[in-house]
């Protein structure tokens, strides 16, 4: 039965279902059980369909919320669906590790008193039904165009790109290191948060859709850019950004202290059934061990809900700042916090002990100071205030740079932060056909903001393409 909308005065808010924590603790799953479809007829009916709706506005791809919460709440499932997908590429995963608390939901007006519509679930319950029903069909463009694009990374924000110029009937080619398709989703963000499948069988639509994929292969060493100019009409680099922060002081060089991507991706390879030699050695393993992640975003509450998994003995979160002053969502800092994980605030590693490997973390307590300039406030060094955590896997994850020398492209212009300049009327690099998208562009940020920007960097391409072939035709009279 169609359910009526404004329920928010008489229902009250229920997130999908949590497993519990002994439960979670040994397996990596996802955390979230998935809404039925009563329960999200009966939450997007709280929706109070507001005329100026915030939550779109603060969604980076402009969704249609309050439309697709109506059609739920009517039981229209398909067409709550289409509205849904025909703005993200990928809801499923948006659904899933999109930081809502700071986009939709945070900005959502019935979150004072009432709290938010709960976006995230319905729009992952759309989508996941779109797959179990046999809605989601490839890609079938209207037209095929000859011209041909060539795209450097398949990570959200190349595949969304890459899906879009698919529609406008243009041939698109992607080109990855990996051997896997997804970019961070399949290999730096955990199943607990996003299981692989989601990616795999997206994986299967996009090769029938007609996108190609030139996989195992590096832009810069296997092939160089200008080969790719040569080949296609037009480029566009999502390449992200890989460069590890590095931690200073003494013992900072010891073995067993390991850069967080090379950890998260050694326990998803494994996951996916790789044959991992670090993993099978205990190097990149937490089992038994005394883990301590340094850092306080998204990457290190996903290190330390992996040690978790992995069995480790004890799980130390060091963070210089406070709780109320973590980068990474605080959805996130719960369930690490539930799941047993112990965060050392205000404190920060000064030294690194041991000799074959590293054996513990001196540290040393701090203390907020006067804001900065951007207002953020700044961490002082306690005086006198040492102390030694035990440590035989220290993870560091202190955030991500664009690499040195990128694609092997000199040419290229870069910001000062190394990411790569666009112009960003046109998406248009330096260089001249060659369009940039995704953390490249804007420095480490959100799959959201990813498929936006291949979105947008797709349709600059397209009129850049389009103003080519007039030139030419032009040309020819
Ligand atoms: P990427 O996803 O990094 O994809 C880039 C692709 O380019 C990769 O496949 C790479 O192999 C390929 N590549 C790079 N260089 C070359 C080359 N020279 N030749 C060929 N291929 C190349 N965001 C969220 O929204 N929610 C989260 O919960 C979340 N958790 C995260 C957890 C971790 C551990 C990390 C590291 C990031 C997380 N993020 C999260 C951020 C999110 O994953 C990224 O912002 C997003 O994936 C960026 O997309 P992208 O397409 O720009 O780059
Ligand atoms: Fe919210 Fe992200 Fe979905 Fe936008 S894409 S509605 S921000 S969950
Ligand atoms: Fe509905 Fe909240 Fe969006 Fe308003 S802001 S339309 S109540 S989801």
């Amino acid at each position: 039965m169609p359910e009526r909308m404004l329920q928010f005065v008489r229902v009250a808010q229920q997130q999908p279902e949590k497993r519990s924590v002994p439960e979670r603790r040994h397996d990596f799953a996802e955390i979230y059980r998935s809404f039925e479809q009563r329960q999200a007829a009966v939450q997007s009916a709280r929706c109070s369909q507001c005329g100026v709706p915030f939550c779109q506005v603060h969604c980076p791809l402009g969704n249609n919320i309050p439309d697709w919460l109506k059609l739920t709440a009517e039981g229209r499932l398909e067409e709550a669906w289409e509205v849904s997908a025909a703005t993200n590429n990928l809801p499923e995963v948006c659904g899933r590790i999109c930081p809502q608390d700071r986009l939709c939901e945070g900005n959502c007006v019935i979150e004072k008193g009432f709290e938010s519509v709960t976006i995230g679930a319905v729009e992952r319950y759309l989508t996941d039904t779109a797959f179990e029903r046999g809605w989601v069909k490839p890609i079938r463009p209207r037209i095929e165009r000859p011209q041909s694009v060539g795209i450097i990374g398949a990570g959200p924000a190349g595949l969304a790109a890459a899906e879009q110029l698919r529609h406008l009937g243009y041939q698109a080619m992607i080109y990855d290191r990996y051997d896997r398709v997804g970019g961070l989703m399949i290999y730096g963000i955990p199943s607990f948060k996003l299981e692989k499948e989601i990616i795999l069988r997206r994986w299967k639509l996009w090769e029938e859709g007609g996108i190609r994929f030139q996989l195992n292969c590096d832009v810069g060493r296997d092939i160089a850019l200008s080969e790719l100019q040569d080949r296609h009409d037009a480029v566009l680099l999502a390449t992200g950004v890989y460069k590890a922060r590095e931690l200073g002081g003494p013992g900072s060089g010891l073995p067993c202290i390991i850069p967080a991507l090379r950890y998260l991706i050694a326990s998803n390879r494994q996951g996916l059934g790789d044959d991992v030699p670090d993993f099978t050695s205990g190097l990149l393993n937490a089992a038994g061990k005394n883990v301590v992640v340094i850092g306080g975003g998204d990457t290190a509450m996903d290190c330390v809900r992996t040690a978790v998994r992995q069995g480790a003995r004890s799980v130390k979160c060091l963070y210089r700042r406070d709780r109320a002053n973590m980068p990474g969502s605080m959805r996130e800092v719960s369930n690490a916090e539930e799941e047993g994980v112990e965060f050392v605030w205000l404190a920060a590693p000064e030294a690194f002990l041991g000799s074959d490997g590293v054996s513990g973390v001196r540290a040393t307590r701090m203390h907020l100071g006067m804001p900065d300039a951007s207002g953020r406030q700044s961490v002082e060094p306690l005086p006198g205030s040492h102390f030694t955590l035990a440590a035989d896997l220290v993870v560091k994850a202190l955030g991500f740079d664009p690499e040195d020398g990128l694609v092997g492209e000199k040419d290229l212009e870069v910001t000062r932060w190394g990411t790569v300049r666009i112009n960003y009327r046109t998406f248009m690099t330096s260089l001249p056909g060659v369009f940039a998208a995704g953390d490249i562009v804007r420095g480490a940020s959100l799959v959201v903001w990813a498929i936006r920007d291949g979105r947008d960097a797709a349709a600059h391409i397209h009129n850049y393409l389009q103003s080519q072939t007039a030139a030419i035709a032009v040309a020819a009279e």
